[in-house]
């Protein structure tokens, strides 16, 4: 199951329930020398119980460079290390990078171990319609850096994901709606996998009274999602287009098109449009 080489593995382990480890996971755990943890002594009760016996050190975000010597160390001596964040996947939000770049970087192989992750998870049991969506991970804790970062992302198109703390929770939904607008479909997905998960969907501009009604709503951990950006077309605009195409003569089909690609307007809209210039320019 293991390598003949020597490698760094990546594992997921849980994001709340202990069931979601994988096979995979258990198996490279158990065989491995060493673990790099983000904390060892959160993941000391979750190692003992899967019966992992390696040796564990911290590998987190202020020793990341250090604890990445020690881990090349290793895999020079040919000993496989495997690294764990506190849950889900490591490198998402949480240490690892750094760590995976070196190791790279010094030709070991590095290899995933894919499972839980509270992003995927939550985008799955979402209901977005879209195949796309952009991984924001954490904002900014502070007003106006977080205002900054919610106006960078407020046109994009696709959905939203961000990570929240339960103490932030309520100044983010209503920074959001501050900036997004009201009417963006929201879902917030907390406490995934566990006891209390919760997955609640309503227009953004009622996230805070329905967080406010009950402070249990406010407990856990928390993945935002909104729904991307509508495309705004102002119509004005796109018949100014179409107008200044039919006027030069174009006909009618190649002047939909240019003013679809040029303005962003449904073809469909635009060729009613211009049937009726069309029809006011003969009289009709
Ligand atoms: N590496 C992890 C992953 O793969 O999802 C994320 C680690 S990040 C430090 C922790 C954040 O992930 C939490 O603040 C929360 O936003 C989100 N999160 C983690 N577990 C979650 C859960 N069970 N339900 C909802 N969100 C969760």
């Amino acid at each position: 199951m293991t390598e003949e080489f020597p490698v760094l593995y990546v594992v997921a382990t849980p994001i709340g329930n202990l069931g979601d480890v994988t096979q995979r996971a258990v198996e490279v755990l158990s065989s491995v020398k060493w673990i790099a943890a983000e904390d060892t002594r959160h993941s000391a009760p979750f190692l003992k119980r899967i019966g992992a016996s390696a040796r564990v050190f911290s590998l987190h975000a202020h020793n990341e460079e250090g604890a990445a010597s020690r881990v090349l160390e290793c895999l020079e001596k040919g000993e496989s290390v495997a690294l764990v964040s506190d849950a889900g996947t490591p490198a998402i939000s949480d240490p690892g990078s750094r760590l995976v770049a070196r190791v790279r970087a010094a030709g070991f192989r590095v290899v995933p171990l894919p499972g839980a992750c509270a992003a995927i998870a939550a985008f799955s049991a979402a209901g977005f319609a879209d195949a796309r969506f952009l991984f924001y991970g954490f904002l900014p804790p502070k007003a106006k850096a977080r205002e900054e970062a919610l106006r960078s992302v407020s046109k994009i198109r696709c959905p939203l994901v961000f990570y929240e703390a339960p103490h932030r929770i309520l100044d983010a939904v209503e920074a959001m709606a501050a900036v997004f607008g009201e009417e963006r479909p929201l879902v917030l997905a907390r406490e995934l996998t566990k006891v209390f998960e919760t997955i609640h969907a309503c227009p953004l501009g009622e996230a805070s009274a329905w967080l406010r009604a009950d402070e249990n709503r406010r407990r856990g951990e928390f993945v935002v999602l909104l729904g991307g950006a509508e495309m705004r077309v102002d119509l004005d605009e796109s018949e100014r287009v179409l107008r200044l195409l039919l006027d030069d003569g174009l006909p009618v089909r190649q002047a939909v098109k240019l003013a679809h690609a040029i303005s962003g307007a449904g073809k469909k809209a635009l060729y009613e449009r211009a049937l009726v210039f069309r029809d006011q320019e003969s009289g009709i």
